[in-house]
Parts: C-alpha cells; structure tokens; sequence
C-alpha cells in the first residue's frame, strides 16, 4: 500500500497568520475563528503540504505516516 500522510493543525498553536493558505490554498483552509484545517488530512505525501507545514511561524501543522505514526514533521530534536 502506498505511503500516506495525516495532516493535523493544533489549535491551540495556530494563530491564523494564515502562511499555510497563502502557500497551499487547495490544501488548507482558514474558518470563521481563522483556524486552519487541512482540506484532506489523510493523504498521499505532498511536497507543497510539506512547504505549507515549513511556512507555518508557529509549527502548528504536523504531518505523521499514517500506517505508523512516524512523525514527518516537524522535524524531532
Ligand atoms: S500558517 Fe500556521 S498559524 Fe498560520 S494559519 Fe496556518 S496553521 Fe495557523
């Protein structure tokens, strides 16, 4: 099966700079709290997702594997 990725934005980091939207608007969405959501969060590996995640000033985007939880990004210490 092929690799994917899930996508989550913690909340509670997000400050609604909305980085992520400029950088990959068919990829995240801001709501009406300016709380961004990803658009899929289960997914096949995106670069631009990767770079939107990159863009974020508050690394409030993570991305894991989804078969097995490693973590993409942010990238650990
Ligand atoms: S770039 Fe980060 S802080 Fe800005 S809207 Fe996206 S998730 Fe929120």
């Amino acid at each position: 099966m092929a690799d994917r990725w899930h996508i989550e934005v913690d909340r509670d980091l997000c400050i609604g700079s909305g980085m992520c939207v400029g950088g990959a608007p068919e990829e995240f969405r801001l709501d009406a709290a300016r709380q961004s959501h990803p658009v899929s969060p289960d997914r096949e590996p995106s670069e631009e997702v990767l770079a939107a995640a990159e863009s974020c000033p508050v690394e409030a985007i993570s991305i894991t594997r989804a078969a097995t939880g490693e973590v993409v990004f942010p990238p650990e210490e």
